[in-house]
């Protein structure tokens, strides 16, 4: 095998720089594996963890970190297409005390990733100014993937769509306490249970 650069924990990398071998590291978050080669997958920093035999690649916290695979976020939805849900990011739960997320960043929840059942349409589910809950899927590609599925997970507040007033949950529906709309939504457990 050609000698190649030893890698360090600390260093920092590019997309595309090698690692080293599967012999020596488990792939872990942020690097991949080719034929027997790891690769890192993003940019950031090296980090070996000597214990699990694991290398990963940490992304470089100097911007508001990035939500993981896995995190809980809450957003608020701008906008319900055909095929998905645009929500603008507003924080992630959890770690840290609730880190706070650039709040430009832009986050979808695909249609196949509302529920497990059918989704007729995306306006049964969402609307616009909702406040989701939901769980980071995918953020290899922007924007941010999202899933609403599980019963913790979708709308934890919503206004009602003809007079704004905050909707009321009764069962698995929402009704306007001040007109006496009814909707429906992708509810979460929490529903106006969570600060928003
Ligand atoms: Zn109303």
């Amino acid at each position: 095998m050609d000698e190649r650069k030893r890698i360090k924990d600390g260093d920092l990398v590019l997309p595309g720089d090698y690692l080293g071998v599967i012999e020596e590291y488990f792939p872990g978050e942020g690097v991949k594996e080719e034929n027997g080669e790891l690769y890192a997958i993003r940019a950031g920093r090296v980090s070996i963890d000597p214990n699990r035999m694991e290398i990963s690649v940490e992304p470089v916290t100097d911007t508001p970190p990035l939500p993981e695979v896995g995190d809980i976020v809450v957003g608020r939805v701008i906008e319900v297409k055909p095929q998905a849900a645009i929500v603008q990011l507003v924080r992630i739960e959890g770690r840290e005390n609730e880190r706070e997320i650039a709040t430009s960043k832009l986050a979808g929840i695909h249609v196949s990733q509302v529920k497990g059942g059918y989704v007729e349409s995306l306006l049964n589910e969402f609307r616009i100014g909702d406040i989701v809950r939901a769980r980071v899927v995918s953020n290899e590609k922007s924007p941010i993937q999202l899933s609403t599925k599980g019963a913790d997970l979708g709308v934890i507040y919503a206004l009602c769509t003809r007079c704004r007033s905050p909707l009321i949950r009764r069962g698995d529906k929402l009704i306007c306490p001040k007109c006496g709309h009814v909707e429906t939504r992708k509810l979460s457990s929490f529903y106006r249970k969570l600060k928003v």
